[in-house]
């Protein structure tokens, strides 16, 4: 298991066959690939996201390519409220009966700000898409995780929320608060076969990143598909007793 490198991971294709695993942000960007690549490696997956049109798009993709069915799941992650998720949970129970893993992918940039100047509106919104609705969700889908032989919960960090940077404002509090529910739940969970760790994707193309930095050339970036093989490898067998860690795509 040691000498496995995640970003270069690369398992047969049935390798998360007879999984169900959610992604949230599956419409667009690094989630859409991730839950393609899922279902390419045989698992069901879950897609969820804001809007139903690109969640149906990727599910007649899924299809269409010879992938087990998804299911679809629409929810916004800055209005959903209580019984909300505890629908979400139901939903899942009574479809599949499992859950064998979250990939907390959906996140928002807010602006880029000095912090003397910050929104606190917007200060609130990030913090709560990015960190706390992924609390939430995970708070209530452990009990399905639990039942579950070989559990994965995935939280999506960034370099900014390892090392602090002028202008990144909420966003980058957000993921710093990302890599410390990940390390607490991980050491809270390390007596069971849930495991649970961080990926911080890299400079990828996708919308996030072009309203970051609109005057980069897109291509000279790597693209979602490029970069899903640590997500492969934290979701699947061979990761097993991995976990507390912050891996790199890229
Ligand atoms: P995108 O903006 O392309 O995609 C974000 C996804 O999250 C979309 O599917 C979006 O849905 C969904 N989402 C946003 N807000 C909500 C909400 N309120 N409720 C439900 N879903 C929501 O971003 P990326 O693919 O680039 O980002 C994915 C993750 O990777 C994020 O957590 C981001 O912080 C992280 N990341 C990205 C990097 C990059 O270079 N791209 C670098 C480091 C980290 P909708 O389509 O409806 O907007």
């Amino acid at each position: 298991m040691t000498d496995i490198d995640p970003r270069t991971y690369s398992p047969e294709g049935t390798h998360l066959e007879g999984r169900f695993v959610l992604v949230t942000g599956a419409g667009a960007g690094i989630g859409r690939a991730v839950a393609r690549a899922f279902a390419a490696h045989g698992a069901r997956v879950g897609l969820l996201g804001r809007k139903i049109e690109p969640l149906e798009s990727l599910y007649d993709e899924i299809v269409t390519a010879g992938g087990p069915r998804p299911s679809i799941a629409t929810m916004d992650l800055a209005t959903a409220n209580g019984p909300a998720y505890f629908e979400l949970a139901d939903s899942i129970e009574k479809e599949f009966g499992r859950l064998d893993g979250i990939v907390h992918n959906a996140g928002i940039l807010g602006v880029r700000s000095p912090i003397a100047h910050y929104d606190v509106g917007t200060w609130t919104e990030v913090l709560h898409v990015n960190l706390t609705a992924a609390f939430v969700m995970t708070q209530t889908l452990l009990p399905l995780l639990q039942a579950s032989a070989d559990a994965s919960i995935i939280f999506t960090s960034s370099g900014v929320g390892r090392q602090g940077r002028a202008y990144w404002g909420a966003y980058a509090v957000s993921k710093f608060g990302t890599e410390g529910l990940s390390q607490v739940l991980a050491d809270e969970l390390s007596a069971t076969p849930i495991r649970v760790n961080c990926i911080n994707p890299g400079r990828t193309r996708t919308a996030m990143r072009r309203a970051a930095y609109p005057g980069e050339d897109p291509l000279s970036i790597a693209a979602p598909e490029d970069i899903v093989a640590p997500y492969l490898y934290l979701m699947g067998r061979d990761s097993r007793g991995v976990t507390g860690q912050s891996f790199d795509a890229q």
